[in-house]
């Protein structure tokens, strides 16, 4: 890296002044083993699966006890916004730089295509303390391991922009953690993930030159550390964006170019969480990757019943990062990437490239559900109500977000001039769609207030005997999706079994009329309709998943690993790697069902 390098070479938290990487030594682990690996990651760096398996060494070099030839390791230093504060600088203290891995010369080309550098950055998470680890360990255990190596692979697999995870490797190195659901703290096995991507870089790498200005006492974005900025700038640019680099000689333009790809690439990455139901869970701005990838795996959940307000991230009180709040939570976080480029980025032309973002992301979000609802023909102005009126009658019914997407395809296009048939095609597709929805007694586990009914009742009182206590607390987004729910529950509490179906019945009946009406204007004009069935069918079908890593699935992949199996953590890898394709033999509540228990997102 041709960035500043600490070389002290000291491990162990301590103060560095003004470099973005210290040299550090991965500590090693007692008896590394491997508890799976992903060919088609390791396969990114050269490594060939059956090699690596067969390789005694390969756990030690993988897990960080040695160090490969010519392998520099080092620790990255950033900083970021942490639920909307600036939090200084806090990274990386769990993370280790193995070095660059040049990509093999016959290397899939779409994989390069985001990858214009040719080569593929390695690094090993919970290789211990660095001089950025603060208080902690630097360790990482089994469990948020397993999570993040599974779902690295299983996005990847989904078509979404993620770094990946080459290689989940465990030991007998015991740390204690305080496991939050129990209270208890319990000695756990050391574990590190390999993981790779063009790089880590991410938006809090340069907000590191405001902590640096904040440790001198310079104030304001244009002083102190111009030129590592600068550096930084010319090293992602050069290296990642090189078409931008070439294609502008003035500077600022260039700068502006690149920020404006910066938004696109993370209006398109969450345009695509949103369209497999997938919640980040901790989207600070250390997290936030300068190429456009999903990073960094904690308390990160993939929906099952369809809740705009759904947290996956059990620490998350405001629903600061709830499934809903991500697009604006990204353009905030855009912003805050442009106010770190600053001088190099000048406010007002970064304002302009932020007035994109919302418009970009819609295009990208309609472009997305379209193809989901196998709307490929005709781009209708009611397109935007059908999606909403869908997602409504989900929310409504307590509907499987992937179960519901993925049966849409059974749905066919309507044939001319039967409307005795088409009264029969509704019926079936209405009843389908009942399937995938919630029992009353599923309703009402899923509207089940978090917080205590009787003080949420106590709150509700007050508020309402205090209008602008009401306004305030029904802004705190948590405590009105509380509200909401207990409002929802109480209307449950009159309702019998017969009446949630009939009215179950008749949103999705509302709706699937509404879709074939919407789908016979998809076949007007067309010749082979028969071909634009078969057509869409493929489409549909590689565009909402047959699986996903639901969080229960990842929780017995964790405990059976935690009881030394990891076949389950390697067949759940295998599955989710062929997302769109069903399997015969997991067909299954267990791969399919949704979550039965209300548990939210685990703690890294
Ligand atoms: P996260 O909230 O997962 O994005 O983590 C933010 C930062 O917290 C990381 O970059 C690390 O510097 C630090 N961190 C997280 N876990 C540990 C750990 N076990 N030991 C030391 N530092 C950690
Ligand atoms: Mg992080
Ligand atoms: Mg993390």
């Amino acid at each position: 890296k041709k960035l500043p390098v600490d070389t002290s070479d000291q491990s162990g938290p301590r103060t560095v002044e003004g470099a973005c990487f210290s040299r550090v030594k991965p500590q090693p682990l007692i008896k590394p083993r491997f508890v799976a690996v992903s060919s088609d990651a390791l396969s990114l760096i050269g490594l060939n699966t059956p090699d690596v398996l067969d390789d005694p060494l390969a756990p030690e070099y993988l897990g960080g006890c040695r160090v490969m030839p010519g392998s520099e390791p080092a620790a990255h230093c950033y900083c970021g916004h942490q639920f909307g504060s600036f939090a200084g600088q806090l990274g990386d203290g769990a993370a280790c730089f193995l070095g660059e891995v040049k990509a093999p010369a016959d290397q899939c080309p779409e994989l390069l295509r985001e990858n214009p550098s040719g080569r593929w950055e390695i690094q090993i998470k919970g290789s211990g303390q660095t001089p950025f680890s603060r208080q902690a360990d630097g360790r990482k255990v089994l469990r948020s391991s397993i999570r993040e190596f599974l779902c690295s692979e299983a996005v990847f697999a989904l078509g979404v922009p993620t770094t990946r995870a080459g290689s989940l490797v465990t030991s007998d190195t015991m740390v204690i953690r305080d496991v939050y659901y129990s209270g208890n703290p319990r000695k756990e096995r050391c574990s590190v993930v390999l993981r790779i991507a063009p790089t880590f870089i991410r938006f809090g790498s340069f907000e590191i030159f405001k902590a640096f200005d904040e440790n001198t006492g310079r104030q304001g974005p244009s002083h102190g550390h111009d030129e590592i900025r600068g550096q930084m700038m010319d090293y992602v640019i050069e290296t990642f964006y090189p078409e931008i680099q070439q294609n502008h000689t003035d500077r600022v333009e260039r700068n502006v170019a690149f920020f404006r790809e910066v938004m696109r690439r993370t209006a398109r990455m969450v345009a695509q969480w949103q369209c497999v139901g997938f919640c980040h869970g901790v989207l600070n701005t250390d997290n936030m990757s300068i190429l456009g990838l999903t990073l960094d795996y904690g308390p990160y959940g993939f929906m099952d019943r369809f809740d705009p307000e759904f947290i996956c991230n059990a620490s998350d009180n405001s629903g600061r990062y709830s499934y809903q709040a991500q697009p604006a939570v990204c353009r905030w976080n855009l912003a805050r990437l442009a106010e770190a480029l600053d001088p190099e980025l000048p406010p007002s032309r970064a304002e302009a490239v932020l007035d994109e973002y919302l418009p970009l992301y819609n295009t990208f979000y309609l472009g997305n559900m379209r193809r989901k609802l196998g709307l490929l023909r005709k781009e209708e102005p009611e397109d935007e109500m059908l999606i909403t009126e869908l997602l409504q009658a989900m929310h409504n019914t307590g509907a499987d977000f992937t179960n519901t997407f993925r049966c849409l395809s059974q749905i066919p296009c309507p044939t001319e001039g039967n409307d005795e048939a088409e009264e029969g095609v509704v019926k079936a597709a209405t009843d389908l769609l009942l399937e995938q929805c919630a029992s009353l007694g599923e309703l009402k586990a899923a509207n089940k207030p978090s917080m205590d009914p009787r003080e949420l009742s106590m709150l509700l009182q007050l508020a309402q005997s205090n209008p602008s206590l009401y306004h305030m607390i029904s802004n705190q987004s948590t405590v009105a999706t509380q509200l909401e729910k207990l409002a929802k529950l109480k209307e449950l509490q009159d309702v019998d079994e017969e009446e949630v179906k009939a009215n179950h019945r008749e949103d999705w009946t509302a709706w699937v009329t509404a879709y074939r009406k919407r789908l016979a204007v998809e076949i007007e004009g067309q010749s082979d309709t028969q071909a634009l069935q078969e057509e869409r069918v493929t489409v549909m079908d590689s565009t909402n998943p047959r699986y996903v890593l639901r969080n229960y699935i990842a929780q017995n992949a964790i405990e059976a690993a935690e009881n030394g199996d990891f076949t389950e953590v390697q067949q759940v890898l295998k599955v989710l790697q062929k997302p769109f394709t069903t399997q015969l033999g997991l067909e299954q509540p267990r791969w399919l069902g949704p979550r039965r228990v209300d548990e939210r997102g685990e703690r890294d």
